[in-house]
């Protein structure tokens, strides 16, 4: 592409905003019962991890996604936690994972003391590429009395975590077939899913666990929150008692029987997240009116938007477009930042972090390659 063109590619964007301020990439919308309910926790006393709207929020979340329960955490990364221990991912164990992703995924994965082993992601989803996964598990894996061994590392691989990138769904139904096959919990990081459906099934409800992330730039937001689902009791009862200090129920003792974590979700965002949940529906199909403008803009430049994946309903959270070459990608960043179009590329992969440059990876070409040409640009809803 021509300067030129990139420079009129940012006007088509600003354009499509219909304002000449800053276009951040994705700002909250507070436009329902926000204040009344956020409000309501203030009068009531009640706006820490015991309150009406706590469990109001995980019951209408469990609904929406069609889980049987949901538990409320202070965020995204917590729930991720929580579900990688409940999967009995422990010390120097392995979770098969992707290396685009954000970095919250592997934080939770070393917070277990474990190591991520890092997978490509398939083209045309950016989610865990399931014929890649069973490549690796026919070829560098061995089943022992301890478990399945990446017989590169000599660890044994307790759980699989693909991400459904940018709100795309992966293939998860294939994902969990192979998963099934060696015996490996799947655990979705579906924090940026949040109303995407795959084969008619919502992100995050399919395999053992799913985790969300109601952070400020997220379609539904807590300020900070995370929640994790499962169709699972057992798991969802511990779940719950091991992020709330593992306390033994009881009206006035101070009982607690084992190591646990205070990750629980406080009523005040619970207040914000069940105002929120009433506009997703709306939210969602503004996004898909905003992804399809951009659909028609790009086409016209030949330009490659990515689009959901067949038999899939995407919530767009992040828009992204891919440019032929890294130096158009690089001019456009440059070009559109300085405009005060806010965009940006996608995250270092996992694999080039200081922390995580020694864990294991296979062929992971597709992630390397979409590296270079990806940008996020502006996805906020406008209503
Ligand atoms: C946002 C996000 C998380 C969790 O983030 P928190 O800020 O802890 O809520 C985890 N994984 C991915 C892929 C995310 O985008």
């Amino acid at each position: 592409m021509q300067k030129c063109d990139l420079e009129s590619l940012v006007s088509d964007i600003r354009a499509v905003f219909d304002t000449q301020d800053f276009i951040p990439l994705h700002a909250p919308v507070f436009s329902g019962n926000e204040k009344k309910y956020v409000l309501d926790t203030i009068d009531s006393t009640f706006v820490s991890s015991v309150g009406d709207y706590v469990t109001r929020f995980e019951s209408d979340f469990a609904a929406y996604v069609g889980s049987r329960y949901a538990v409320a955490t202070m965020n995204g990364t917590s729930a991720l936690h929580i579900a990688l221990v409940l999967a009995g991912v422990d010390a120097d164990s392995e979770v098969i994972t992707q290396s685009l992703t954000f970095v919250a995924t592997c934080n939770a994965i070393r917070y277990c003391s474990a190591y991520p082993t890092f997978i490509d992601v398939s083209k045309d989803n950016l989610g865990l590429c399931p014929e890649k996964l069973k490549t690796f598990l026919e070829s560098s894996t061995k089943q022992t009395t301890d478990g399945l061994i990446n017989t590169q590392t000599g660890r044994v691989i307790k759980a699989c975590l693909p991400m459904h990138t940018f709100g795309h769904p992966a293939q998860i139904d294939a994902i969990c077939a192979i998963c099934a096959d060696y015996g490996i919990p799947v655990i979705e990081d579906a924090a940026e899913a949040l109303g995407s459906r795959y084969n008619d099934k919502h992100c995050g409800s399919v395999s053992t666990m799913g985790v969300f992330s109601f952070n400020g730039n997220k379609i539904l937001t807590t300020g900070g929150g995370g929640m994790l689902v499962t169709d699972n009791e057992a798991l969802a009862k511990k779940a719950k008692h091991i992020s709330t200090t593992a306390k033994v129920p009881h009206a006035w003792n101070y009982d607690h029987d084992q190591v646990a974590f205070n990750y629980r979700m406080p009523n005040l965002n619970a207040a914000l997240g069940c105002a929120q949940l009433e506009q997703l529906p709306v939210f969602i199909e503004k996004k898909r009116q905003l992804a399809s403008r951009y659909k028609e803009l790009f086409e016209t430049k030949e330009l490659s938007f990515l689009s959901e994946p067949a038999q899939a309903r995407s919530n767009y959270w992040l828009n992204a477009l891919l440019f032929k070459t890294q130096d158009e990608r690089d001019i456009f960043l440059t070009m559109s930042n300085e405009q005060k179009v806010m965009t940006r590329p996608v995250w270092t992969l996992m694999h080039k972090l200081p922390m995580f440059k020694s864990c294991y990876r296979a062929d992971v070409s597709v992630s390397e390659d979409i590296e270079t040409r990806l940008v996020n640009i502006p996805s906020s809803v406008i209503l």
